[in-house]
């Protein structure tokens, strides 16, 4: 390709700044999106754990008024006989009277009180103390009791199955006690959005009210006193707004990514456009100075050669004859371009008309190697032809096929320095024939071998200065040979020289051939390749 002048250097310059423009600030603006998402995500779930946890404590704080009211309600028979002076098995009977949940009454003498604990429950202390054994799963829970003199006697109480108290309680601890509990922070309606459970020894779930909506945020707080060994776990219920606040952080950081993302592959894409664009504008320029020297440069060849041989100002019959020859030469060069460039502007307005018909591959290169041998020789090539008979039909035009051979054929002429030596063979492949062109030139370099079949390219390297071309040959041949359903293939290296294949589908023996505006094209009689 020619070298980019210097002011498309500068555009392209610019072209980049526009995209690093809009590419670094989406980058920057979704980075800093995606930060602060994450910044008020984090807080927001901080402060529910945070609520959550206060919550459960909450919980497990009610458990023990739950059982200080149920102690109340059920003392007062007892007080009274202990008030009374009546002796342990009294209080005990009384105990018994008394005893609404609890069914083992029990009284603990003052000399005994140390060996429970105490527990200051709403200004009042409440006993317990763990029952004794391994197999023994009830606590005693008990309120002081005093004598006639306001002597302390020892605690009057009960023992009960905590696990069996703690779900018999749980429920109205929860619904009912917890949001209408003023003291807790976020009031009533938090609390009814939250998912509480009661866990067991081993962490397994007992007892629930409303279902958790994701496990993040949920806090598990163990209980204490008379319910060690339990634990409570708080999470926003399924539809709480914390569930939606978190679900909607995923959703708006997925957001920020794609329009962060969408943003800098459109600018990119942008970029690459307006590059390929400007490197467009570049080639076409150059292929109107290409087409402008081709075509001046014939013209006034033989313009001068025709003057010469009008005003006989030559001195021999072969001098004469060598003006005619190169009128010839000059006039069949000007005539394959004439015919590219007219071939190249009707595929590219979609006007071009095929006439497909069962072609015989062979016959076709053939011809074209034999209209195009005495250029060949003249340039002092050795030409080798293995064109096996036999070959089964194939599905092509055939005066688009020699066009294509012809231009395969007028490249190797073109790019071959000292070893001028030209291979052209057919042969049938699977469900295909093909056509190759060899020749021992300069070759084309791996990089450059997909751009060399684009519209106007035509590679920096080698004798492309000193041969006459518009870089549109091998575009022509590849969309040619596209049309006809087949496939260009190349082989090359630098140096060494380039296989160029033309593959193509056999037809299928129905083919009718089919009418088209290239009857009416004009440049069909006088083609080189037909005449
Ligand atoms: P043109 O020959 O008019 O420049 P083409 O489309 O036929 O345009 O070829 C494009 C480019 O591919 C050429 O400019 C040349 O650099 C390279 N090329 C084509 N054929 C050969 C070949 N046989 N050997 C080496 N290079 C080739």
């Amino acid at each position: 390709m020619a070298a980019p002048s210097p002011g498309a250097r500068v555009s392209r310059r610019a072209l980049v700044l526009v995209g690093l423009g809009v590419a670094l600030p989406a980058i920057l603006l979704a980075g800093l999106g995606i930060y602060l998402t994450l910044r008020i995500a984090r807080a927001v779930e901080d402060e529910s754990a945070r609520y959550n946890s206060y919550i459960a404590l909450q919980v497990g704080e009610a458990f023990e008024r739950e059982l200080l009211d149920e102690l109340r309600r059920s003392i007062p028979p007892a007080e009274t006989a202990a008030r009374s002076g009546a002796d342990t098995a009294a209080v005990i009977e009384a105990l018994r009277a008394g005893a609404r949940e609890f069914s083992a009454p029990h009284f603990v003498p003052e000399t005994e009180l140390p060996g429970t604990t105490g527990l200051i429950v709403e200004s009042t202390a409440l006993l317990y103390a763990r029952g004794e054994g391994a197999r023994d799963v009830r606590t005693f829970a008990g309120l002081l009791l005093r004598g006639p003199e306001g002597q302390m006697l020892g605690a009057g109480g009960w023992w009960f199955d905590p696990r069996r108290f703690l779900l018999a309680h749980f429920e109205e601890v929860v619904q009912d006690r917890l949001p209408e509990n003023p003291r807790l922070y976020g009031g009533i309606v938090s609390t009814r959005r939250l998912s509480v459970a009661l866990l067991g020894s081993f962490g397994e779930e007992l007892l629930r009210v409303r279902q958790p909506g994701n496990s993040r945020n949920a806090q598990v707080e163990p209980l204490s006193g008379p319910f060690e060994g339990y634990a409570v776990r708080v999470a926003p219920a399924l539809g709480a707004p914390a569930v939606w606040v978190t679900r909607f952080f995923g959703l708006m950081i997925a957001f920020i990514g794609i329009m962060g993302l969408a943003t800098v592959v459109a600018a990119l894409a942008g970029l690459r456009y307006a590059a390929r664009q400007l490197e467009l504008a570049q080639l076409k320029s150059s292929f109107v100075s290409n087409v402008t020297h081709e075509l001046k440069t014939p013209i006034a060849l033989i313009r001068l050669a025709a003057e010469t041989l009008e005003l006989r100002r030559f001195s021999t019959p072969e001098e004469g004859q060598a003006f005619l020859g190169g009128i010839v030469r000059e006039t069949h060069r000007l005539q394959q371009l004439v015919d590219n460039i007219l071939d190249f502007a009707r595929l590219e307005a979609g006007q071009a008309v095929f006439r497909f018909e069962a072609v015989d591959l062979r016959a076709v290169v053939e011809e074209t190697v034999e209209n195009f041998r005495p250029r060949l020789e003249q340039q002092g090539f050795q030409v080798e032809l293995d064109l096996p008979e036999g070959l089964p039909p194939a599905r092509g035009d055939a005066v688009m096929l020699q066009h294509c051979v012809l231009n395969l054929l007028d490249n190797a002429l073109k790019y071959s320095r000292t070893r001028r030596e030209v291979r052209v063979s057919v042969e049938a492949r699977d469900g295909a024939v093909a056509a190759s062109v060899t020749d021992r030139g300069i070759g084309i370099a791996p990089a450059d071998q997909k751009r060399v079949f684009e519209k106007f390219v035509r590679v920096e390297a080698g004798l492309v200065h000193d041969v006459k071309g518009a870089g549109l040959g091998l575009s022509l041949v590849q969309q040619i040979v596209r049309a006809h359903g087949g496939r260009v293939e190349l082989e090359s290296s630098p140096g060494e020289g380039s296989t160029f294949t033309l593959v193509l589908p056999l037809a299928d023996g129905t083919e009718a051939p089919r009418r088209g505006a290239r009857d009416a094209r004009p440049t069909d009689p006088g083609r080189e390749t037909t005449s």
